[in-house]
């Protein structure tokens, strides 16, 4: 049986945030077993902390959002990605205000910064969720089944139904080499004509093509070249992977995916918890 792991020591990054558009600080830190994931707010009196599972998830519009106390904290799902990829279980993560900086929209930041820590084996076994049947939820288009298999793989369709280019597969064994090479770099979009809703409700105020890939029509808009051909669903991969960490365990079992996103995702990994028991 495999062991727990933390970080080493703790690491720490500074930059703009996505939808608030502010400068944040987020710092990792090393923790002892059975801890979890841990949000802490260090800016809000007592320092209110929330665990990072989907029982304790209270928004997911745009964006995963937990519950620290009163205070909520969003868009973790990148950052969580990474610390799930990099199989860390237990961590503090320390954050001076309501979301951590989005930095260039994938996952890949966070990654380095968790290899700069370097990990640490902890004494205590770890505990795996193994899918035993099949577990699935449905909201209007979009399908998210998990099926038993003998590793942890996300088969995924995106369709978005305003470009050719919107329609995309991919299958994937997901594991840290793999994570690092094929959907780490993928970076947040959006289509252009949500664009100015989603200014209008007062969210992508950081957002910007340093951050952001934007898909308008057959034209893809976007800072430097593509980071893969499809960038689309391994970023939709790469938001499965941090959405259904919060189940708190590692997973054993095969995703099926078509049209993800945050809502459905945490469905699922509620559905997961309740099925498990935990
Ligand atoms: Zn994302």
């Amino acid at each position: 049986m495999a062991k727990q792991q933390t970080l080493k020591t703790e690491v720490h990054y500074s930059g703009i945030t996505l939808h608030t558009g502010l400068r944040a600080h987020i710092r990792l830190k090393p923790a002892p077993v059975n801890t979890g994931f841990v949000i802490v707010r260090i800016d809000v009196d007592g320092k209110p902390t929330g665990k990072a599972l989907a029982t304790n998830v209270i928004d997911t519009h745009r964006a995963t959002t937990i519950a620290c106390g009163n205070s909520p904290v969003h868009t973790v799902e990148h950052v969580l990605a990474a610390l799930y990829a990099s199989e860390v279980d237990n961590v503090i993560i320390e954050m001076d205000g309501p979301e951590p900086p989005i930095v260039d929209g994938s996952s890949r930041p966070f990654l380095e910064m968790i290899n700069k820590a370097g990990i640490s084996k902890q004494r205590t076994d770890r505990e795996i969720c193994v899918i035993k049947e099949a577990i699935w939820v449905e909201e209007g288009e979009s399908k998210l089944i998990i099926i038993p298999d003998d590793l942890y793989r996300i088969s995924c369709t995106v369709k978005y139904g305003v470009s050719i280019l919107d329609t995309q597969y991919r299958s994937l064994e997901i594991n840290t080499q793999s994570f690092f090479d094929e959907l780490s770099l993928a970076r947040t979009f959006c289509i252009y004509d949500e664009i100015e809703g989603l200014m209008k409700a007062g969210l992508i105020r950081g957002g910007s093509l340093d951050n952001a890939v934007v898909l308008k029509g057959d034209a893809i808009i976007c800072k430097d070249e593509m980071r893969y051909p499809d960038e689309f669903v391994r970023h939709k991969m790469l938001d499965i992977v941090g959405d259904l960490s919060l189940v708190g365990r590692r997973l054993q079992g095969q995703i099926i995916a078509i049209k993800p996103g945050h809502p459905i995702n945490v469905s699922l990994a509620l559905k997961i918890i309740e099925k498990m028991g935990y």
